[in-house]
């Protein structure tokens, strides 16, 4: 039986002549020999060489062969050396304590070579088999650090996916109290429209049951003006929006409904969009609250006497009082006299330096008139910038005197309607009436009307009373 790498064999004795006739012998058998001549030697060359056979004598100096033995035991690759002690001790309370030493065979010297020829060829199937069963234990002691690894591994993850799912069933609970809890409706739906989550609250507000809001899409269960628009709030968010309100008139069950709606992304564990979470308040009796007061404010501007840029009287209250004037004129047999005014070339003005400051010199007209009037003259503004004034016992003679100093005086009021300090005036034309006896108070106004129309035509600030 040809080896290729011979086996390796060590011999450890303090006799040279025994080593001698060890040594040559292992050699003819074919084993490569490394031979020691005590103990320490013998330790390092074991651990040197690492040969699965090893031949020792006991009595050495310094380390014995019987210790030796114990050493090469408790070494790593010892459980897979054959070691033959070769002694001139003889009595069975020696061999035990070889054998329990680790010693695995025990010649008695002298040696006989041909029965320690032998032992070689025995002991090298012996060694054979420890090799392959050292790669054997080798590969099993491989694979059960590879799966202590992947049991390690598992275990890691194990513990890591108990740790998540602990979380996400603490956070499924968290979503399921702030779903119940909140005041108002809240649904989930993805980029597809579609509906994922929504509470209780939501499907009162939608007035729907909750099979109808199972897998439908949020326009099909809640329908509003933003759908299907560019103010869809899933859109927006789609394009980048981060939050987007909106306030929506809702036909709800009971009459129409407001609702406050927030939208904001819904976003999965990598930052992506997986649709958006809508956050519906009920604002209905605000709203209501805040019509009813528009409403009212309304009537009230409608009930009004009083012009808020001016603070004359009103149309509505001039034709009020002008008929109850003209009344007690007739009754009485009083005079009454009536001025229509109008600012001349207004539209210019307002052209030029702006509707603000042709609401100033408006202003500034009627704060003139309520300075220059007696208490029982009424002036109103009666539309546009046109005013008109009762004077009541009065007749047209004094009425034109008065509408004249009106007219100079406003004539001389200066308006800087620019920063750059531009000194403008205005003039106006007045037409004057005089009450004439069972004249109705339309007619009165309408003379006046045409002596204001005359006052254009004749070139602008001036009275006319015909
Ligand atoms: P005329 O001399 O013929 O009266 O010419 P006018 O430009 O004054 O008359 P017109 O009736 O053509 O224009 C009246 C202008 O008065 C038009 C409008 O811009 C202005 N006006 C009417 N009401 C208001 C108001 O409340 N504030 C302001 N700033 N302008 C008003
Ligand atoms: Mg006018
Ligand atoms: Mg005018």
């Amino acid at each position: 039986m040809a080896q290729k790498v011979p086996e390796p064999l060590l011999i450890v004795e303090d006799d040279p002549v025994c080593r001698r006739i060890l040594s040559t012998v292992a050699e003819e058998e074919g084993y490569q020999v490394f031979t020691c001549p005590d103990g320490e030697c013998g330790w390092e060359a074991f651990q040197r060489h690492q040969p699965r056979i090893v031949v020792l004598d006991w009595i050495m100096k310094g380390m014995n062969g019987v210790s030796l033995a114990g050493k090469i035991r408790a070494s790593e690759i010892g459980r897979y050396v054959t070691i033959l002690m070769v002694t001139i001790k003889d009595r069975p309370q020696d061999i035990e304590e070889a054998l329990r030493a680790g010693v695995t065979y025990y010649l008695v010297k002298p040696v006989m070579r041909e029965l320690f020829r032998a032992w070689l060829v025995a002991a090298r199937e012996i060694g054979e088999d420890m090799r392959q069963l050292r790669q054997h234990h080798q590969a099993e002691e491989k694979h059960r650090q590879e799966l202590e690894a992947l049991n390690s591994q598992l275990e890691c993850a194990i513990a890591q996916a108990n740790e998540m799912a602990a979380e996400a069933s603490l956070a499924y609970i968290e979503i399921n109290q702030i779903f119940r809890t909140v005041a108002g409706g809240i649904f989930l739906i993805d980029t597809d429209f579609e509906i994922l989550r929504y509470n209780e609250a939501l499907l009162r507000m939608a007035g729907v049951t909750a099979a109808q809001a199972e897998g439908a899409k949020c326009h099909e269960i809640f329908p509003s003006v933003l759908c299907g628009t560019p103010s869809c709030p899933l859109r927006q968010i789609k394009q980048g929006a981060e939050q987007v309100e909106n306030e929506i008139e809702f036909a709800g069950p009971d009459g129409p409904a407001y609702y406050h709606v927030l939208a904001t992304p819904f976003r999965g564990p990598a930052g992506d969009l997986v649709g958006i979470v809508e956050h519906i308040t009920d604002v209905t009796s605000r709203v209501l609250a805040e019509k009813a007061l528009q409403e009212s404010e309304q009537r009230y501007k409608e009930l009004s006497i009083v012009d808020e840029l001016t603070g004359l009287f009103n149309k509505r209250y001039f034709n009020q009082h002008l008929g109850l004037e003209v009344e007690r004129a007739r009754r009485y047999g009083q005079s009454l006299a009536l001025l229509i005014m109008d600012i001349d070339h207004f539209k210019h003005f307002n052209d030029t330096y702006g509707h603000p400051a042709g609401d100033r010199v408006l202003a500034v007209m009627g704060a003139m008139l309520r300075d220059s009037l007696r208490l029982n003259d009424l002036a109103c503004r009666f539309g546009g910038e046109e005013f008109v004034v009762i004077l009541p016992e009065t007749d047209g003679e004094t009425a034109l005197r008065l509408a004249d100093r009106l007219r100079e005086r406003f004539a001389t009021l200066e308006f800087q309607p620019r920063e750059d300090g531009e000194v403008v005036r205005k003039t106006m034309s007045i037409g004057v009436a005089q009450f004439e006896t069972d004249e109705s108070p339309e007619a009165l106004l309408e003379r006046a009307d045409k002596n204001l129309y005359q006052a254009k035509e004749a070139g602008r600030n001036r009275s006319i009373f015909k």
